[in-house]
């Protein structure tokens, strides 16, 4: 079982792609726990305030330390967590690698910025790791966050129906997957390869090998490297 808390001013961008799938049956089954927490709960004074502008006179709004660091001292007053991460453009790509090892937490806190990002103050003492995905600035941490609970929580096992489908998704092994087909078998003279009709085991799984290697040589040589 893994919690996730989820830290953002926006929760309603949240809802849709974590309360639908396989994330939404991997919480039905008690494999995972998503909390979503609204910032401005905690905010400053009748207007919760959670935001002020930049010290030194940038554009922007920037979100302010007091609601942040509430909600984080609450949550770890109530258990421990194992990594307190925040999505930012310029923390470490995310890739397969860190959603298998989020995958095997317990509990973890995830920071979602807004407007011009956060004081930095946030990052320096509360923040335990920070996470971007991918070389461009969207307006928020909502969409990154969700994108990281659905790679980490596809991977529990019991989340997908067939567990084993999760090891052969492209990246794990460094590869990329191989090709699917379904039914029909021919469909306006375009034909499934031969050997996957061919009811052999032995030889799909070394189509499916070579394959994967194949493909992976053409569009991402460098992950061979590693
Ligand atoms: N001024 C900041 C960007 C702020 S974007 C900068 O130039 O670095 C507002 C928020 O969106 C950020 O605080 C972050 O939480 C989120 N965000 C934007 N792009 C992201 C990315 N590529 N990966 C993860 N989070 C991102």
């Amino acid at each position: 079982m893994i919690r996730i808390d989820i830290l953002s001013v926006v929760p309603e961008l949240l809802e849709s792609p974590l309360n639908h799938s396989i994330v939404q049956r991997a919480k039905s089954s008690g494999l995972a726990e998503i909390h979503i927490h609204d910032i401005r709960e905690y905010g400053k004074g009748n207007y919760r305030q959670v935001d002020d502008y930049c010290f030194g006179g940038d554009a922007g709004m920037v979100l302010m330390i007091e609601p942040v660091f509430k909600i984080i001292t609450k949550l770890k007053s109530e258990r421990d967590y194992d990594e307190i991460i925040y999505m930012s453009p310029d923390g470490e790509l995310f890739n397969q690698k860190m959603a298998n090892q989020l995958s095997c937490m317990n509990n973890i806190i995830i920071l979602c910025g807004h407007y011009k990002g956060i004081d930095h103050r946030i990052r320096e003492h509360l923040i335990t790791r920070e996470i971007s995905i991918g070389d461009y600035v969207l307006s928020g941490g909502e969409i990154p966050a969700a994108i990281i609970c659905d790679a980490v929580i596809r991977l529990i096992p019991g989340a997908l129906s067939d567990e084993s489908s999760a090891l052969s998704d492209s990246f794990q092994d460094n590869l990329l997957a191989p090709p699917v087909y379904t039914r029909p078998a021919e469909f306006n003279g375009w034909k499934v390869p031969d050997v996957l009709l061919s009811g052999n085991p032995k030889l799909i799984k070394d189509w499916q090998e070579q394959e994967s290697i194949e493909r992976t040589k053409k569009l991402r040589p460098e992950l061979l490297k590693d």
